[in-house]
């Protein structure tokens, strides 16, 4: 059920709140053995705040988002016994609203990875097929959705990392606007790129979410305060969508994630018929091409290794993280190494790589480089945004992977993070909305927009969602 129409029920005295908690326990824990969905589960909690707007609502946090007194891992074992002392922003007014936090999701190791494989806790299966990966970093999240289990869930975004699941599991998902949502109790992956945002069963509870969470936040300077108050697209998340919204959009529709050499012909095609959808409901759809694109990956991640290197570097058992051995008994090499050695391969990796780009000499020739060429494609996408209302693509250009995928095999991952990381790049808010869920190939579609303009992302998917996908009818049927 919807949590939108479960919250209207309430309000009518149609159903007790209570009665969403009763049961749900086994429920979880006989879907967690499945799927290996969470790290942590909550403890039962029915002293929630009554008679707020997501009172009663089961969510699932993604596990680098602080809880207090709940372990919060990062799926790393460097963080294994970490219980924190204070929630992030967007739990504390999740739990102000009423909603119920009810365990933390598994997810690929500090949120580095496309396929949920990377955690120390071992990897989350896909509920719509179980021997593929149910797409990372926010894997766990994902998982909790498409089981059924929560309406809605919070994941982390850096470069695709909600979208991405998102697409592979047949659910909603929106990356926000950079600085739109509070970053105060996220742990650091690459600051200038993280995001947290929502995911959900459904357009209309992606968007309650949303509105719940967003906004400017005293903790974090990087907020913005002048952008549409968060009761506007609370109060919209329960309304239909402009039924006018299809006539005259001017959607681009981005040319490289189509014509990649390791996209899936299938998924395209597939997606190419929705498109067309979109054109006979009244869309002005054009071809744009933005060949930088194609190196979007390159500049990711040599930005997201040395921020990684960066941040990282504060589990060393001293101040955060595990402690394996103890600096008074051992010289500080080897104090050093035993503590780090906690890091899995891919973690290991993006550190030493970072820490190499960092360093005198290659600082120009990598880092610098990859800055310019971040605000290159900012200005390219900023002007195909002056132009069209959204850029289209595939959420994903190719169909889930199985979870034994090699990930070292780069160049079907690159197909993947050089439509998604785009957006990261350049600030923007981009949502996945799937149009077709089924256990071998769902397709869905990414829409992105100019910065602040959430509103019309969420206009769009609703449409798409009810006259196009027809996703959200199956739902409330
Ligand atoms: N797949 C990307 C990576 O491995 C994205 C991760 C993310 O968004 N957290 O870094």
């Amino acid at each position: 059920m919807r949590a939108v129409d479960f919250l209207l029920s309430i309000k009518r005295g149609e159903i007790d709140d209570v009665k969403l908690i009763e049961g749900f326990r086994e429920r979880v824990i006989a879907e967690d053995e499945k799927y290996n969905i969470f790290i942590t589960l909550a403890e039962p909690d029915e002293a929630f705040h009554r008679k707020r707007l997501l009172s009663g609502v089961p969510i699932a946090v993604k596990d680098n988002i602080v809880t207090k007194n709940l372990r919060t891992t990062c799926a790393s074992q460097v963080l294994e016994n970490f219980v924190p002392s204070y929630d992030a922003t967007v739990v504390e007014r999740i739990k102000s609203e009423g909603g119920v936090i009810v365990g933390k999701t598994n997810m690929d190791e500090f949120a580095m990875g496309a396929l949920g494989t990377t955690s120390y806790f071992g990897p989350t299966r896909n509920p719509l097929n179980p021997s593929l990966s149910p797409g990372g970093s926010s894997s766990g999240s994902a998982a909790a959705i498409s089981s059924g289990l929560v309406p809605m869930a919070l994941g982390s975004d850096t470069g695709g990392s909600i979208r991405l699941p998102a697409a592979w599991t047949g659910i909603y998902g929106l990356k926000p606007t950079y600085g739109l949502v509070s970053r105060y109790g996220l742990v650091s992956y690459s600051d200038s790129l993280d995001q947290i945002g929502p995911m959900a069963s459904s357009i209309f509870d992606l968007e309650l979410l949303f509105g719940v969470i967003m906004g400017w936040d005293e903790k974090d300077p990087t907020t913005y305060d002048k952008h549409v108050p968060s009761e506007v697209f609370i109060k919209r998340a329960f309304m239909n969508p402009d039924p006018h919204i299809m006539r005259n959009l001017r959607v681009a529709l981005l040319k490289e994630p189509l014509v990649h050499e390791d996209a899936d012909q299938k998924v395209v095609d597939r997606f190419m018929d929705y498109v067309s959808e979109l054109e006979a409901y009244g869309a002005v759809v054009e071809e744009v091409s933005i060949p930088l694109v194609n190196k979007a990956p390159q500049i990711y991640y040599v930005i997201a290794f040395s921020d990684a290197s960066s941040n990282l570097a504060r589990y060393s058992g001293l101040l955060y993280g595990k402690r394996v051995v103890d600096v008074i008994d051992t010289d500080w090499d080897e104090y050093y190494m035993r503590n780090r050695k906690l890091f899995g391969w891919e973690v290991k990796r993006r550190i030493l790589l970072g820490s190499f780009i960092l360093s005198a000499g290659y600082y120009e020739m990598y880092y610098d480089r990859a800055l310019r060429a971040r605000a290159k494609l900012y200005d390219e996408l900023n002007k195909v945004l002056a132009k069209y209302d959204v850029i289209a693509t595939p959420g994903s250009n190719i169909p889930p992977l199985p979870l034994d995928f090699d990930a070292s095999d780069l160049s079907r991952l690159n197909a993947i993070d050089s439509l998604l990381v785009i957006a990261n790049l350049a600030g923007l808010p981009a949502i996945v909305i799937p149009l077709e869920v089924s256990t071998n190939t769902p397709i869905s579609i990414q829409l992105i927009s100019q910065k602040w303009s959430e509103d019309i992302l969420f206009e769009i998917g609703k449409y798409i969602a009810l006259y196009i996908s027809k996703l959200e009818r199956e739902l409330e049927a």
